[in-house]
């Protein structure tokens, strides 16, 4: 299939999974005609399939300990210059109830891979937390598949994890001693035991090809991701890939984009990392399909410390001045900020047997 596409066409995300040739053009020149179109019409969609109301879930970052060493992350255990916390569970459920004080209907709970929290630990803090009458997203990394259970039977309602590269000999260069074939075990898991599962992946990777990321499409179509989390790879100073050049907001809105049209009823969010690259980062994935905001529920003591990347976005708020930012930021697009659960519609229906 060459020529020119039809991107409004209805069967537009089955043709970016099949058809090679149209999907590679399209993400090798991310600021060609065609490109823009795609965003157009992936907001479009959005807007005919989950509407114009977006979700805002609240993070809260609560262990900077990890003992992974992928090579692009700040938190690496091996980066000596990183101060560490971990917030007890006490305070990690202040940080919660200060989230459903401002009006958060989900929290997203965030660490490295810390394995001093313990799966028990783990599921009495989201015990607690659906006390508060919120929904529990977890993203701990990999674990047993029992804590993943024991989670779940607790409460939580989604998990994220991203892929963040579908090619298996970079994802075993990117993350030491870790393999794809696993992640990807662990998210089907995930699926099994009835979550919303949510991977993602970077873009502008070094060793990352057009190919690669039809790939991280392809697979995030395959496992029919409730969440897809998309953001640039940003060169951390104090890891090997510091020096590397980084993703752009151009290449990551137009993998926004593609994964709308593959999974049109898809959670999407408008990364961090996108606001931290470019000011009006988050509104322009907004606008390319994107229909979730993660803003910070982390106290503000902790969050400088939690640096994945550099030049984090929001060090400096209270959770309060962030949902009011974030607020009028969406109302500036003309969107609003939705009043319900923000559940995957597809995981909806399957619970209701229909
Ligand atoms: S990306 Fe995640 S697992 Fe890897 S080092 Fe950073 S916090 Fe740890």
């Amino acid at each position: 299939m060459g020529g020119n596409v039809n991107v409004n066409e209805t069967n537009a995300g089955q043709r970016i999974i099949n058809d090679r040739e149209f999907a590679l053009r399209l993400i090798a020149d991310p600021t060609s005609a065609e490109a823009r179109q795609v965003v157009e019409a992936a907001d479009g969609l959005r807007s005919e399939t989950v509407g114009d109301s977006i979700h805002l879930r609240g993070l809260i970052e609560f262990s900077n300990y990890c003992r992974n060493n992928c090579l692009y992350c700040g938190l690496r255990r091996e980066n000596g210059k990183v101060s560490r916390y971990r917030m007890t569970p006490a305070e990690i459920i202040a940080a919660a109830e200060n989230g459903a004080e401002l009006g958060y209907k989900t929290v997203v709970l965030q660490s490295g891979e810390d394995p001093a929290y313990s799966g028990d630990t783990i599921a009495e803090i989201v015990r607690e937390i659906k006390k508060l009458g919120l929904v529990v997203t977890l993203s701990v990394g990999q674990r047993i598949p029992q804590d993943y259970e024991l989670w779940r039977s607790a409460g939580a309602e989604r998990y994220l994890m991203r892929h963040e590269t579908a090619d298996p000999l970079l994802y075993e260069r990117l993350h030491p001693g870790q393999s794809l074939v696993k992640r990807v075990a662990l998210l089907k898991i995930l699926k099994e035991l009835d979550y919303q599962v949510g991977t993602g992946f970077m873009v502008g990777l070094p060793g990352q090809t057009a190919e690669t990321l039809w790939y991280d499409l392809k697979l995030a179509g395959e496992l029919q991701a409730e969440m897809v989390g998309i953001g640039p790879f940003i060169p951390h100073p104090e890891t090997p890939l510091g020096q590397e050049p980084g993703g752009t907001l151009e290449q990551a809105c137009l993998m926004v984009a593609l994964t709308r049209l593959i999974l049109p009823q898809a959670l999407i969010p408008a990364t961090t990392a996108l606001g931290s690259i470019n000011p009006l980062g988050r509104e322009a994935a907004l606008r390319a399909g994107a229909n979730v905001v993660m803003p910070n529920l982390t106290p503000k003591k902790y969050r400088p410390e939690y640096e994945i990347y550099p030049n984090k976005i929001c060090l400096g708020e209270e959770a309060a001045e962030c949902r009011g930012c974030i607020t009028r930021r969406i109302e500036s697009l003309g969107r609003t900020v939705a009043c319900d659960p923000g559940h995957n519609s597809i995981w909806l229906g399957r619970r209701s047997g229909s």
